[in-house]
């Protein structure tokens, strides 16, 4: 790579909010900011041709239509390195969720507000087309590094950004959530779930042996177990560690030692995929 950093940032199915996390870093921005040079950030300025010769592209979110399909490729023909910014972009993140429902269904749902002085009907015409559910962007394209997070925290992309610049991999945690937390952990199971707000948990011990539920069992660490350290369950938006194929799976597994308890939950597959529905195995509901 050049002396400055070629770079070019883009939201997909996405909420913004990963490029957002690159104004947490704060001055540590403007240190940063001399050794890149933006080409392409539609976020920042009107731009609509992605140009040629880009070192790095950061894709935010993940794949819903088939416009975002399109300019995806488009990025990774003109990119040397393309990364997978933030958990929709590496796993599908929260969007994924819909892929438990139909398209049409969900199009049914999201236009059903309307009155009879204002109907709203569902638009066909000069919108890309829905593909049948979310993707993360690796289904459609060789990814170069996947940095999770939702979104990503501050030093993460200060990390990502060094590496690159250095032209090293970053250092992403291989642990778990578990392994950062510093709540005691008896061994013991629930005999039954509660919703976060019901109760004070205690402080000191595990929110999951507490019957709160906790899935820091099966994601990925770095954030240094920031909710539960807050008393609040992690949710898992850091996604799945490198040595499982499906943070679901991986949290039912835990989730399945309690017996009834959990077959009580109500919302499985919410909290068990929250973040990861688009990458899991079963990527989505089959209806008949
Ligand atoms: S990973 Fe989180 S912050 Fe980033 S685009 Fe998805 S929902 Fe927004
Ligand atoms: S399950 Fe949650 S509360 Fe318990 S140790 Fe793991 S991260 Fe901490
Ligand atoms: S504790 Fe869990 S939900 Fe909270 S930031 Fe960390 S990975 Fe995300």
């Amino acid at each position: 790579m050049g002396e400055k950093v070629k770079l070019g940032m883009i939201q997909l199915c996405g909420c913004s909010g990963c490029h957002i996390s690159l104004l947490d870093l704060h001055d540590q921005l403007l240190k940063v900011l001399p050794q890149v040079e933006i080409l392409f950030a539609p976020i920042v300025a009107d731009m609509k041709e992605i140009p040629e010769g880009i070192d790095v592209f950061l894709v935010e979110g993940g794949i819903r239509n088939e416009h975002e399909k399109h300019l995806l490729e488009e990025i990774r023909e003109k990119s040397k390195v393309v990364v997978a910014w933030g958990t929709c972009a590496a796993y599908g993140g929260i969007p994924g969720l819909g892929n438990l429902y139909p398209t049409e269904e969900l199009l049914k749902e999201a236009f059903s507000t309307g009155t009879v002085d204002n109907p709203r009907e569902i638009p066909e015409e000069d919108i890309p087309k829905l593909l049948d559910r979310v993707y993360p962007v690796s289904h459609f394209i060789d990814v170069d590094l996947l940095l999770p997070g939702c979104p990503p925290k501050p030093e993460h992309n200060l990390e990502l950004i060094g590496a690159l610049l250095e032209g090293r991999e970053p250092k992403i945690s291989k642990k778990i959530v578990c392994d950062q937390c510093s709540r005691k952990r008896e061994g013991t199971y629930p005999e039954e779930f509660k919703r976060t707000f019901e109760g004070t948990p205690d402080r000191e011990r595990c929110l999951f042996e507490q019957g709160y539920t906790c899935v820091g069992m099966a994601t990925r660490a770095g954030c240094g177990a920031v909710c539960p350290s807050a008393n609040v369950p992690c949710r898992g938006c850091y996604g799945k560690t490198d040595a499982v194929l499906d943070q679901g799976a991986a949290v039912a597994n835990a989730y399945a030692l309690t017996g009834d308890a959990a077959l009580k939950l109500p919302d499985k597959l919410g909290l068990f995929y929250r973040f990861s529905m688009a990458a899991g195995l079963i990527p989505k509901k089959i209806h008949k």
